[in-house]
């Protein structure tokens, strides 16, 4: 058997062969991730761990590679964001509000992996039913991210809301992670921890048993160490289902061996809206960095116009509040989650509200309540679906003349909980993920360089809808080119 240390570090292509080759067995990878998870600890990366189950599947997953059956994720141990029902094992999407829940059922892409001989380690922590962008609103408290400034020791977040997926990812807590993506939560904790996320376009990954946020807007993806592993995972965790209406019935796609295809002769956009006034040096540094990256591997650089850029973050605000209060006016004590007591059945309703729901959730039900109110409904969820409709508008325009876009992922580095106080501050986070989210198309962060501070900074690619493919090709060349070197800077008394 290999050294524990390196057996953390693979990502699922090497473990793959590693598996494959007979160097270890599924329960000897599996072991060495339960071994790590002090580590995961530290970092409140997961919300429930479930060894017993992670090695009850590495021991299925050894039989199959022993009956030469193995397929995409055997024996891989990741871990699930809790936004995903998992059959038996209780899935919380970081709310007190659904008490001990244990699905009956298993979510369709947590049942695929599964299907697929993934290895289950545990439900990852993320914000409060996927609200934020620094995985500070999780009931069960903050994840850490593996990444700290040099010489500093003060915790920094991961993003999120996928943080807990995407911190246990960098660390080597977890060989690869689910996120769930509705404005950047896969995108956005990826590029923070300097690791891959993918957002495919909206319907790829069914949404059945996921625990819904803003069901026009939410998709399901994968967060991993390698762009090869991203198309990898994502090949099982998509397809048609049935139980999705909003599901896709686009033909499969061999994302992996699509990446051979190269990016020679790619037509390459870069929006000029997105340098918005204040960007910070570093990440326009990156941003021209990405693009002499992508010329060099035999792109051409073509410059386009996103006009509707800067109104897709107040659009999305309100869009996905407004179906974020729908979706949770069934948390009412009666059919559903952890009832409070109460003197009569509004009381019973309130008390079960205002003590399930924590502050951001509670927030965002108001602001989704008032717009999508008589008086202001036209006001403002009406404008904001025009908005909707001119984004992507933009995109198809944009895209009759390029294959790809390139952007930055986030607006900064990975912050302290601290330094981002005010919600609309926070909302800002999402200002280069948000419009390919409102325009449902697939994208990709990749870690592509280091702030002044030594923290990690991603580039994302935009693709037009159902062309993983393309955005992949991309994400390999920037990967590639980057070399950029994943292991994490620990905090401060952390083990390495
Ligand atoms: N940060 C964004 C929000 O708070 C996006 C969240 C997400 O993609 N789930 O809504």
């Amino acid at each position: 058997m290999s050294a524990l240390s390196d057996l953390l570090r693979l990502d699922i292509a090497s473990a793959r062969k590693g598996l494959a080759d007979k160097q270890f067995t599924a329960r000897e990878l599996t072991e060495a991730y339960l071994a790590a998870a002090d580590d995961a600890r530290a970092l409140n990366g997961f919300i429930t761990e479930t060894p017993e189950q992670a090695l009850v599947d590495a021991d299925a997953a050894d039989a199959r590679l022993q009956a030469g059956n193995a397929v995409a994720m055997t024996g891989m141990p990741i871990a699930q964001k809790d936004l995903f029902c998992t059959k038996g094992i209780r899935t919380t999407a970081a709310s007190k509000i659904l008490g001990d829940f244990k699905p009956e059922y298993e979510s369709t892409v947590s049942g695929k992996l599964k299907a697929d001989g993934a290895v289950l380690l545990g439900k990852a922590n993320l914000d409060e039913f996927a609200m934020g962008s620094a995985n500070i609103t999780s009931a069960f408290g903050p994840v850490t991210n593996p990444w700290t400034p040099e010489g500093a020791a003060t915790p920094l977040t991961p993003g999120g809301s996928s943080g807990g997926s995407a911190a246990l990812v960098a660390a080597g807590a977890a060989i690869a992670a689910t996120g769930t993506d509705t404005g950047g939560s896969i995108r956005q904790p990826a590029a923070l921890c300097g690791v891959v996320g993918m957002k495919p376009t909206y319907g790829r990954c069914s949404r059945w048993g996921v625990v819904a946020f803003a069901s026009s807007l939410d998709q399901s993806g994968p967060i991993t160490r390698s762009v090869r592993d991203a198309a990898i995972m994502l090949g099982s965790m998509a397809g048609h289902d049935p139980k999705d209406s909003t599901s896709a019935t686009a033909a499969p796609v061999d994302f992996e061996a699509a990446l051979a295809g190269g990016v020679k002769g790619m037509r390459v956009g870069v929006p000029r809206e997105y340098r918005t006034d204040g960007m910070p040096a570093e990440i326009d540094a990156l941003w021209q960095e990405g693009i002499e990256m992508a010329k060099a591997a035999g792109a051409e650089i073509v410059d386009v116009s996103l006009p509707m850029t800067k109104m897709a973050l107040p659009a999305y605000y309100i869009v996905a509040l407004a179906e974020a209060s729908s979706n949770l006016a069934r948390y009412d004590g009666v059919r559903y989650c952890a009832r409070e007591d109460g003197g009569d059945l509004t009381e019973m309703y309130s008390n079960t509200r205002g003590t399930g729901f924590g502050e951001e959730v509670r927030r965002r039900i108001l602001i989704g309540t008032y717009v999508l109110s008589a008086g202001y409904y036209d006001a403002y969820y009406k404008q904001a679906q025009k908005v909707r409709t001119l984004i992507a508008n933009d995109f198809n325009t944009a895209f009759n003349n390029v294959d790809v876009l390139l952007t930055p992922t986030t607006p900064s580095a990975a912050f302290a909980a601290g330094d981002v106080d005010d919600p609309v501050a926070m909302y800002m986070n999402d200002i280069f993920t948000v419009p390919a989210s409102m325009a449902g198309l697939p994208g990709i962060s990749v870690p592509a360089g280091l702030s002044a501070d030594g923290l990690p900074l991603g580039l994302q690619i935009i693709g037009k809808p159902f062309d993983e493919a393309s955005v992949l090709q991309m994400g390999q060349a920037i990967e590639d080119a980057a070399g950029f070197d994943k292991t994490p800077r620990l905090l401060a008394g952390a083990k390495p």
